[in-house]
């Protein structure tokens, strides 16, 4: 039998043609990461501006070795999900590392920090309940509030006065949720943590916060935005990610221990998919203990985010207002040109993220830049002095 070409499905060419015709259709390309920040893209060698692993981890010689040691030891898959027989001494150990950091009694894990968003939500919120969402929230909360069954509301990008509101007319339901990022992760600005928690115990709601591009980045100690600003105590539910700053893969949520147990009988998404392999497992755990050792990661990083916005100004560039730590958009408008100054880019060494709708809104198409300790000051400079020559070309 040859591959079906065309009998099946005829509505999708449209589909794909539309996309085409708007820019909007996705190319994949082949990244191999190399060391030091390098990759290779379609057989270039460039420098990795648009990945998320802030603090050089994933390559770090210590998570490298708990891999390599774990995957001896156990394997590769983890056989099966956590409840059956997918949870080993690894996992274990942590759930048990990762509930310390954060300061909570208990933390769970999910294959990714999509399910865990996912697995959340719809365990906690119900059809008699209501949900209030950023409108910029990843879309894992946001699927996450669609299934989940609750009334779904969206508010506009950190409007507190319109949330007020809204809260107010909420008192006749059974539970109010307010559901956001902490760092958002096309604009890299900071939810107004403390605001929400004054909102949400006035209106007598609960917070789920979202510190995926958080977690080891913002903070004292690197625990996320709610550290930053103090009111860890005052949110219900954190939910993060091992797949950015801590360099690995898989998403957990850290809270009450009635809170972790309920989600370990409830949560769909960890109940009904293959637990993380024991490998990664080491792995976090090894990241977690770069980042509690060496503090001064942060700090570098906080340092080079301040240099590459300060090179950005100077040369008249203005990163997205209220962007902070390492994700620097730059907005270009349109798909058209933010895919033009990528390309640019991408022949002169670098490589960046050239988001468009819909991961972010129409008319907001914009090179997202993310620093890491991958990047040297020098660089950094060169870089902001490329991007500029590239963005006044257009
Ligand atoms: C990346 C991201 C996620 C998903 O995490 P994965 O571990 O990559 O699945 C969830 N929330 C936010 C805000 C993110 O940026």
């Amino acid at each position: 039998m040859g591959i079906v070409t065309d009998s099946h499905l005829p509505w999708l060419r449209q589909q794909l043609d539309e996309w085409d015709a708007s820019l909007l259709r996705r190319r994949r390309r082949v990244v191999t990461p190399l060391k030091e920040g390098w990759c290779l893209v379609d057989g270039r060698r460039v420098r990795n501006f648009a990945g998320n692993d802030y603090l050089h981890l994933a390559q770090h010689p210590d998570v490298i070795a708990a891999a390599q040691a774990a995957v001896v030891q156990a394997g590769v898959g983890s056989q099966g999900s956590a409840l059956v027989c997918g949870r080993t001494s690894w996992h274990v150990e942590l759930e048990q590392r990762l509930a310390r950091f954060e300061g909570a009694e208990a933390a769970i894990l999910f294959p990714t920090g999509m399910a865990a968003n996912m697995g959340t939500i719809t365990a906690l919120a119900g059809a008699r309940d209501v949900v209030f969402c950023d409108r910029l929230n990843h879309a894992s909360l946001i699927d996450g509030c669609r299934l989940c069954g609750a009334k779904f509301r969206v508010y506009r990008h950190k409007d507190l006065n319109r949330l007020g509101d809204a809260l107010q007319q909420a008192a006749h339901f059974q539970r109010r949720w307010i559901v956001t990022d902490s760092v958002f992760s096309m604009d890299g600005d900071l939810a107004p943590l403390p605001e929400l928690c004054d909102l949400a115990e006035r209106y007598q709601a609960h917070l789920i916060v979202d510190e995926a591009h958080a977690t080891g980045v913002f903070g004292a100690t690197g625990r996320g935005v709610c550290e930053h600003f103090g009111v860890a105590r005052r949110v219900a539910v954190r939910v993060g990610t091992l797949s950015k700053a801590l360099g690995a893969l898989g998403g957990f949520v850290c809270g009450s221990a009635e809170l972790i147990e309920t989600l370990w009988n409830s949560a769909r998404t960890q109940m009904f998919s293959t637990a993380l392999p024991p490998a990664i497992c080491a792995a976090a755990t090894a990241a977690l203990d770069v980042l509690e050792r060496e503090p001064e990661r942060r700090i570098q990083l906080q340092r080079s985010c301040e240099l590459f916005r300060t090179e950005l100004r100077q040369r008249g560039v203005e990163p997205l207002p209220g962007s902070t730590g390492p994700i620097v958009p730059v907005v270009t408008g349109s798909p058209a040109t933010t895919l033009q100054v990528a390309a640019k880019l991408e022949e002169r060494g670098y490589l960046v993220g050239a988001i468009r709708p819909p991961t972010v809104p129409a008319g907001t198409s914009r090179l997202r830049i993310s620093l890491s300790l991958a990047h040297s000051t020098t660089e950094i400079a060169q870089f902001a002095a490329v991007l500029t020559e590239e963005l006044s070309a257009l």
